[in-house]
C-alpha cells in the first residue's frame, strides 16, 4: 500500500549478508524513529553491487515517504552506495567542491593527506543536500526523487548515530510532524519471562494507552510499555505507568531494578554515589567483566577502588588473603572461597563492598559434583558476608555474564535493604 507514511531502512554491505558483522542499525535507527513518532515499515539488506542497491532504492522510493541508505560511502572501489543511489534515481555524480575542502580538512587536522581515492567522497548524485560528517571522512547527502526523501549515510555506528541526530531527526520530524512516541522500559532480573507472564500477565494484559512488550535478554526480562499511536492522553499515560512502577515494585520487589534504560550496572553506579561508598571485586571466572561494565560509565572512579583478577589459585592467596586450607579442603569453586575472596579484597582495599565470583564457566573442567556452570557469587560489607550458589546455563559467556549481572544484582539488593 503507498500510503507514504513509512519509512524504509536499506542496509548496505557484503559482510552483513556474509554473517561477518551483525547489523546494528536497524535497531538504533528503528527505536530513535519510534521515539520520533515514525515506525520503520520494513528494512532491507543488500550487497555491495551497484545494480542491487539500485534495484531496491528505485523501487522503494516510490512506495515508501523516506528512505535511509546506510553504508558503502568509503573511498575504496567496493564502496558503490552513491553510484548505486544515483542509477536508482536516473541522475549523475556530480563534484562538491566544498564537500572535498572538508574532507581535506579532516585529513590535514589529523597529520594525514587526502589522496585522490578520496576525491569520490566528494560526488553525490545531482540534486542532493550534502550532509556533513563531523567524525569522518565520508558526507552523507539526502536527494527529493520519486515522492520520497532518501538519506544516505556512511557505515559505521558512531558516524550513523551523530548524522542521524544532526541531520535525520530534524528532517524526519519537518516530514511527518509527529509528536515523540512515549516508552517507557521496566527492567526485571532473576524473573524469567515465563515467571514474568504467569505472575503478571493479567495485569500487563489490562493496559490499555500503551502497546506491551516482553524484551528477555540472557540476564533480565525487559517490559516496554509503547505508547499506541493516536493516544493523546497525557494524564493517562502518565498515571498508567506509575501504577505499573508501583505493583511491578510490590510483586518482585528488589527483582524490579529500574524504571528507565540505565543498566543494572549503571543503576548501582548510581547508588553507590550517591552513597558516597566504595567498592572492590575480586573475580574469577568472569575475568574482569564486572570491572569493565562499571568503567563503562563514566565517573566510576568515585567508587571503584579496584578489581583483582585472581584465577590461578596461587593469585587468590597472595592477593585476596584466601587461606590454602580453604582451597585445599573446599577448592577454588566453593561457598567458603568466595567468601573469603569477597571479605579479602575488602580489607585490602578498604572499600565499603567487595565483590567476588568463583565458578566453572566451562565448557570443560566440569565433574559430576561439580558441574559447568556452577557458580558462586557473594558480597561482603561491614558485618557481613552474602555468598549464593548459582548453576547458571548456556555457553561460557552466558554464564559469565549471568554471573557478573547475579553478584551485582546481589550488590544493589543489598544497597535497597541496607
Ligand atoms: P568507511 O568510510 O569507514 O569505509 P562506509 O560508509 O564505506 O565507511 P562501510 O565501509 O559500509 O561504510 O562500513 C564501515 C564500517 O561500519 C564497517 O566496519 C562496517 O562493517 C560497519 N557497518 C556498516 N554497516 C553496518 C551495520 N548495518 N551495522 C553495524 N555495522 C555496520
Amino acid at each position: 500500500m503507498n500510503n507514504r507514511n513509512d519509512v524504509e531502512i536499506v542496509l548496505v554491505g557484503n559482510e552483513l549478508l556474509m554473517g561477518e558483522r551483525s547489523d546494528s542499525h536497524l535497531h538504533y535507527l528503528g527505536r530513535e524513529l519510534l521515539r520520533n513518532g515514525v515506525g520503520v515499515a520494513r528494512s532491507h539488506t543488500v550487497s555491495d553491487a551497484v545494480d542491487d542497491i539500485a534495484d531496491v532504492v528505485g523501487d522503494r522510493r516510490s512506495k515508501a515517504r523516506v528512505v535511509i541508505v546506510t553504508g558503502g560511502l568509503g573511498p575504496t572501489p567496493d564502496d558503490v552506495t552513491r553510484e548505486g543511489v544515483a542509477k536508482a534515481l536516473g541522475v549523475g555524480l556530480e563534484f562538491d567542491e566544498p564537500s572535498w575542502d572538508a574532507i581535506r580538512r579532516f585529513f590535514d587536522e589529523r597529520g594525514r593527506t587526502a589522496t585522490d581515492v578520496n576525491r569520490r567522497q566528494a560526488m553525490f548524485p545531482a540534486g542532493s543536500e550534502v550532509l556533513p560528517n563531523p567524525l569522518g571522512t565520508a558526507p552523507g547527502f539526502a536527494v527529493d526523487s520519486g515522492g520520497a526523501t532518501v538519506i544516505v549515510l556512511p557505515g559505521p555506528p558512531v558516524e550513523v548515530h551523530h548524522m542521524f541526530e544532526a541531520e535525520v531527526i530534524p528532517r524526519i520530524r519537518a516530514i511527518f510532524q509527529r509528536e515523540p512516541v512515549r516508552v517507557e522500559t521496566f527492567r526485571t532480573i532473576g524473573v524469567g519471562e515465563s515467571n514474568l507472564r504467569e505472575l503478571f500477565g493479567k495485569r500487563l494484559d489490562g493496559i490499555t494507552n500503551y502497546r506491551v512488550s516482553y524484551l528477555p535478554s540472557r540476564f533480565s526480562v525487559d517490559i516496554v510499555l509503547t505508547e499506541r499511536v493516536g493516544s493523546s492522553d497525557r494524564k493517562g499515560l502518565d498515571e498508567e505507568a506509575a501504577r505499573l512502577e508501583r505493583d511491578l515494585r510490590d510483586e518482585f520487589g528488589n527483582y524490579f531494578y529500574e524504571r528507565g534504560e540505565r543498566s543494572l550496572f549503571h543503576v548501582v553506579h548510581d547508588l553507590l554515589v550517591s552513597r558516597r561508598e566504595t567498592l572492590a571485586v575480586a573475580e574469577s571466572l568472569t575475568g574482569g567483566w564486572i570491572s569493565k561494565r562499571f568503567t563503562d560509565v563514566s565517573g566510576s572512579s568515585a567508587y571503584l577502588l579496584g578489581d583483582v583478577v585472581a584465577y590461578a589459585d596461587e593469585t587468590k592467596v597472595q592477593l585476596l588473603g584466601v587461606q590454602r586450607d580453604t582451597l585445599e579442603q573446599f577448592g577454588a569453586v566453593s561457598e567458603e572461597t568466595c567468601t573469603e575472596m569477597a571479605h579479602g579484597i575488602r580489607h585490602r582495599l578498604g572499600a565499603s563492598y567487595g565483590l567476588a565470583t568463583t565458578g566453572i564457566a566451562g565448557p570443560t573442567g566440569g565433574t559430576a559434583k561439580k558441574p559447568v556452570g556452577l557458580t558462586y557469587i557473594g558480597v561482603s560489607w561491614d558485618g557481613g558476608c552474602l555468598v549464593k550458589r548459582q548453576v547458571y546455563l548456556g555457553t561460557r559467556d552466558d554464564v559469565r555474564l549471568r554471573a557478573s549481572h547475579g553478584v551485582v544484582w546481589m550488590l544493589f539488593d543489598r544497597l535497597k535493604s541496607a
